[in-house]
């Protein structure tokens, strides 16, 4: 693996460092900056700058509207987004459900969907876990029966993110319930506006309302929007399931918040020094990063595997339990660092609380991200279920 960027790599991120630069929009660095919490329209503002300028969906087939960037550029990408502090993009339409329309998808499926992805106009969300059907996701229990050209959908999900905002959703759904478990899925796209479902929110810990539960009654799909055939609904599954597990290893995004850490313990004091000269912190600190340039480093092992023609495999589950560990220890340390400063937002100041902040700037959303980053080693299948993957199918045990 060669780690010198070559001259074209580095006047590539010249050109994204200037962009940034150039077109991040102030408004949504200003809500960042005070710890707003965002919504939908701060989220669509930076997509579809991006991608006026072609720069939304780097990993997809230039064909389909990718970039055809190397994966050094992508990595590059996602290097200067995470340094400028870019939001991160939402990613059920150009991670997930885009990959599987283009890989699985007919060419009406295609031409209608991809576009839609790339502009933002269509608001994703991902119907696959339900109350008893998470970790053993194959024992899902929404039912789809099949009334002519639609299928009739009843059941429940949960867990499903931003939901409350979504246009469309892909959902994993039972055709056959005499078959074994994983041969009588398909996978359905489904208009969120459909007469017979219901959105309600689960507030998190953090305050926030992120995700929600979707009910299903008598909800009409045609069968044109089943995507694959029926029944082999789990194959596109799975393919979705190592493409959302690459991208969740977030190690640009856990370097910006190691340096975070730095920022609040140069500010605040230990005794007469800075909290980052007290050695204990200091280790932390040290230890946190040692383990991020490890994971750096698997990750551009994967990414040259990538260029060399070989997908995300089982080795992703790798980058999500070590990716996920870190941005929780980066917001247990940054919680520390701000010491009794974090205290008063341990539910989290919403809208309309007209209490005084309290403490510096930066303890704003040191306790609210601290709570909402349990989720990381839950989401996009447990580390537990992880680590029996990495078991099973890298280690062959
Ligand atoms: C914030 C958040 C957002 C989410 N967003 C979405 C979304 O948009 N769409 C969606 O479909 N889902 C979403 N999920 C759901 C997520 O994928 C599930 O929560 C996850 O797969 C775990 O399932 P579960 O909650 O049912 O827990 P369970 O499967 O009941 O697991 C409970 C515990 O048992 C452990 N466990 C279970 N089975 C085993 C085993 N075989 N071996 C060892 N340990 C095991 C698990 O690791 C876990 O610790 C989201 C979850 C969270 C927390």
């Amino acid at each position: 693996m060669d780690m010198e960027f070559t001259a074209e790599d580095l006047a590539f991120r010249d050109e994204v460092r200037a962009f940034i630069a150039e077109n991040y929009p102030q408004e949504l660095r200003g809500k960042q900056d005070e710890g707003d919490e965002l919504g939908k329209e701060d989220f669509l503002a930076w997509h579809r700058i991006l991608h006026k300028k072609g720069w939304v969906a780097p990993a997809w087939p230039v064909e389909y509207g990718g970039t055809g960037w190397s994966p050094t550029q992508r990595y590059i990408w996602s290097e200067e987004t995470a340094r400028a502090d870019c939001i991160r993009l939402m990613p059920f339409g150009l991670s997930m459900v885009g990959p599987v329309i283009y890989t699985f998808g007919t060419p009406e499926q295609k031409a209608k969907f991809l576009p839609r992805i790339l502009s933002g106009e269509d608001w994703w969300c991902q119907g696959y876990s339900e109350p008893g059907s998470g970790s053993d996701l194959a024992s899902l229990r929404t039912k789809a029966v099949r009334d002519g050209d639609d299928y009739i959908v009843n059941g429940q999900k949960t867990w499903t993110t931003m939901a409350q905002h979504a246009d469309w959703g892909f959902f994993l759904v039972r055709t056959d319930s005499d078959a074994k478990q994983q041969e009588g899925i398909s996978f359905l796209l489904v208009d969120m506006k459909t007469p017979g479902i219901t959105v309600r929110p689960i507030i998190t810990l953090g305050g926030e309302h992120e995700v929600n539960e979707v009910w299903l009654e008598d909800v009409r799909v045609p069968v044109e929007n089943r995507v694959y055939e029926e029944n082999k609904g789990w194959t596109c599954a799975k393919f979705l399931l190592a493409h959302e597990r690459t991208g969740i290893a977030g190690v640009a995004a856990s370097k910006r918040g190691i340096e975070r850490i730095k920022d609040i313990a140069r500010s605040e004091q230990d005794g007469d020094r800075p909290l980052l000269a007290n050695p204990f912190f200091k280790r932390k600190v040290a230890e946190l990063q040692t383990d991020l340039t490890a994971l750096e480093f698997t990750e551009l092992r994967s990414l040259a595997g990538e260029a060399a023609g070989r997908g995300p495999g089982p080795e992703s589950s790798l980058l999500k339990i070590k990716g996920s560990e870190i941005q929780q220890r980066i917001t247990e340390l940054a919680l520390e660092a701000v010491g009794h400063y974090g205290a008063p937002y341990f539910r989290g100041f919403g809208e309309g609380d007209n209490e005084h902040p309290i403490g510096p700037d930066y303890a704003h959303r040191t306790a609210p991200s601290y709570f909402n980053m349990r989720k990381t080693t839950i989401y996009g299948g447990s580390n537990e279920i992880q680590h029996n993957i990495i078991a099973k199918m890298v280690l062959g045990l």
